[in-house]
């Protein structure tokens, strides 16, 4: 959707783009001018592959002050973005054969991850119901002899669900009587949380043994193009996946890794206003999908995404357009209303589309009417 966009866009045609998976704010002045700094001091080398002493302790400051979670730095690795510490972690831990729970709607790239190990991958659809979020009884269903691995985000890309500390705890019980089960918490939209206090499944009773926790300066801080993702792991996972990283990428940059010592240890005010403005657009966009008819609209509490279900308007048609899939809806959208926004199916959820608000107001007013017009021409 974004090339298509982009290509439109060229032509010159005005594309209120809704596909948007990173802020759109800039990465605050301070850690700018710590990467800056960095530069001018030669923190131009190699560094060790799982990042600079003090980076891990920097990550390990962070997941005490927030999470109230023990680590040493021996079981903190830091990545080339949260996308390769997903990667070292399912690369350490599964073998072909083994068995993936992941609950849909999900983000792509954790089944692709696990097919690249030749993992079976086992999708539990989530009901809008339930806010796209799994239950417990849904968890210990798919659970085999075979299961060897968790994955899932929270905050939820695309959903915007959040888990709870009472539904954690509910999947956590369920995890205590599965020992031979990792956890892989994806939690890099963590403090973009508009409903309460961020909670990680890797608090809950012994869990921390079995749980990888992901997590980055990507969403929080604006800094998708600097490339720094960590993870917290017990330690054999750890010793694994600095191993296997030494042989893809070595460590990431080693300017990017001396501001991140600045935002992990620093004032999260700039994170907190950014967040702020996100919760000003998601009351407006949740508010507006509502009134356009035929929409189903879910109740994200986190992230930058809405993830309405739109199957009402599938076998309806409009001149020479045809709605048979979400494909085509967000085909239609685009070509005519001129509004971009990705598929469900691309997250596991045909029924459904993604919009992202990390966008302007003035653009989320404009994608919302044109989407309102549109929508309304099909019968
Ligand atoms: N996990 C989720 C759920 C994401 O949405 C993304 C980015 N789209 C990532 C991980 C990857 O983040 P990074 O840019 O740090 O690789």
């Amino acid at each position: 959707m974004a090339k298509l966009s982009r290509e439109l866009k060229a032509q010159g045609i005005d594309i209120v783009d809704l596909s948007i998976g990173e802020p759109d704010f800039d990465t605050p002045v301070h850690i700018r001018e710590a990467a800056k700094k960095a530069i001018d001091e030669g923190f131009t080398h190699y560094t060790p592959v799982a990042g600079y002493a003090d980076v891990r302790q920097a990550v390990i400051h962070k997941l005490k002050r927030d999470n109230d979670l023990d680590y040493t730095p021996e079981q903190i690795v830091v990545s080339t973005g949260a996308k390769q510490s997903l990667a070292n972690a399912v690369l350490s831990i599964i073998n072909p054969g083994d068995e993936v729970i992941i609950p849909t709607p999900y983000w792509v790239t954790y089944s692709e991850q696990v097919k690249l190990c030749q993992g079976e991958v086992v999708f539990v659809t989530c009901s809008i119901e339930n806010n796209y979020k799994i239950t417990p009884e849904q968890l210990e269903a798919a659970i085999t002899p075979k299961s060897r691995l968790f994955m899932f985000s929270s905050p939820c890309n695309p959903t915007g669900s959040v888990y709870s500390k009472a539904e954690l705890e509910g999947l956590a019980a369920v995890f205590a009587r599965h020992p031979q089960i990792f956890i892989i918490s994806d939690e890099i939209y963590e403090y973009i949380n508009y409903e309460g206090k961020h909670e990680s499944i890797a608090q809950f009773g012994d869990l921390i043994n079995r749980t990888i926790l992901i997590n980055g300066l990507s969403k929080g801080f604006a800094m998708t193009g600097w490339r720094l993702g960590y993870l917290a792991a017990p330690l054999a996972i750890a010793k694994a996946c600095d191993k296997i990283q030494s042989q893809f990428t070595s460590a990431t940059c080693s300017i990017t890794q001396r501001a991140a010592i600045t935002a992990l240890t620093g004032e999260l005010t700039t994170a907190h206003e950014m967040v702020a403005e996100f919760k000003k657009r998601r009351a407006y966009i949740h508010t507006a999908l509502k009134t356009i008819p035929g929409l189903v609209v879910n109740d994200p509490e986190g992230a930058f995404y809405m993830f309405p279900d739109i199957s009402a308007f599938f076998n309806k048609s409009f001149e020479d357009s045809q709605i048979n899939n979400a494909d085509d809806l967000c085909m239609y959208l685009l070509h005519k209303a001129n509004v971009s926004v990705v598929t469900g199916v691309a997250f596991g959820q045909p029924n459904c589309i993604r919009l992202s608000y990390a966008t302007g107001m003035d653009k989320l007013e404009k994608g919302v009417e044109r989407m309102k017009t549109w929508l309304g021409k099909l019968a």
